[in-house]
């Protein structure tokens, strides 16, 4: 790996938080990073995930999906996250899993998705890949990534902190200007060193960016626009 890397935009994670973002972006023209501390890119808790994930059933409204998330959230559920999921999640599901990646669901004979009912969940609505929806949805997003001309993958590199200039500067008050990152230092654990990637737009999908206590909602492509900070400057 360089000393130095420079990218348009740096994505940490490659599941399906990190891998649609990036997978958006690059559709869209633009140059992306993905780096993964897995050694297998498609090691993550996406290629885990069993049952199914929620799109949407027969009579089903966004209303409806709502109301049953903030029910089994039990008041912890963030109000303004779950209206967005349930207003934006079946429609992402339909236009990223469904027709970019045709990751392949169970369908009955009538070659209809197969919708299922689980958990809280008051009305069929969950698709599935039999017992291993997460390993169908993370091997269809890889094989695309790993084909697509904007998209670097590199595999066995950890973020370990990011570059937020605030932090770094000579002088003392810069810790009081406005929070921005430019990139993220990253360990390449095949040599052991530690090198810079400076991006225009860092991006940390949910699990990874968890890491640094932090969680972004499922919204690929604003949250690969979004520019986390730390959320507390330190004092100067
Ligand atoms: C056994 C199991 C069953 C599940 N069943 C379901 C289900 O039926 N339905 C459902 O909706 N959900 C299910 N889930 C939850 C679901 O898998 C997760 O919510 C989802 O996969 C999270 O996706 P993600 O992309 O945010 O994280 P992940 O898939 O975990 O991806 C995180 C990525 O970040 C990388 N990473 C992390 N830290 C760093 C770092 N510092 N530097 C570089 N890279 C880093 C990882 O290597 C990985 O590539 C299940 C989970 C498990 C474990």
């Amino acid at each position: 790996m360089n000393e130095l890397i420079q990218t348009e935009v740096l994505v940490i994670g490659c599941g399906v938080a990190g891998g649609t973002a990036a997978l958006r972006l690059a559709d869209l023209g633009i140059p992306v990073t993905v780096v993964t501390s897995a050694r297998e890119p498609h090691e993550s808790n996406t290629y885990y995930a069993q049952g199914g994930i929620i799109y949407k059933g027969a009579g089903d409204s966004s209303k409806k999906l709502e109301q049953d998330i903030l029910a089994a959230g039990a008041g912890l559920s963030h109000p303004e996250m779950v209206r967005i999921l349930s207003e934006e999640g079946p429609g992402l599901v339909e236009s990223i899993l469904l027709e970019r990646l045709a990751v392949p669901f169970e369908r009955d004979e009538n070659g209809e998705l197969s919708l299922v009912r689980e958990g809280a969940h008051h009305l069929s609505r969950i698709i599935h890949s039999t017992d291993a929806t997460g390993k169908a949805i993370e091997i269809a997003l890889l094989n695309v990534l790993s084909a697509h001309p904007n998209v670097t993958l590199l595999t066995g590199v950890t973020a370990v902190d990011l570059l937020t200039p605030g932090h770094h500067s000579r002088n003392r008050l810069s810790v009081y200007d406005p929070p921005s990152c430019v990139g993220a230092y990253l360990l390449d654990q095949a040599s052991g060193r530690v090198v810079r990637c400076l991006s225009k737009k860092p991006c940390w999908p949910a699990a990874a960016w968890g890491k640094f206590s932090f969680a972004l909602p499922i919204r690929p492509v604003r949250a690969a626009m979004a520019w986390p900070w730390r959320s507390a400057p330190a004092p100067g």
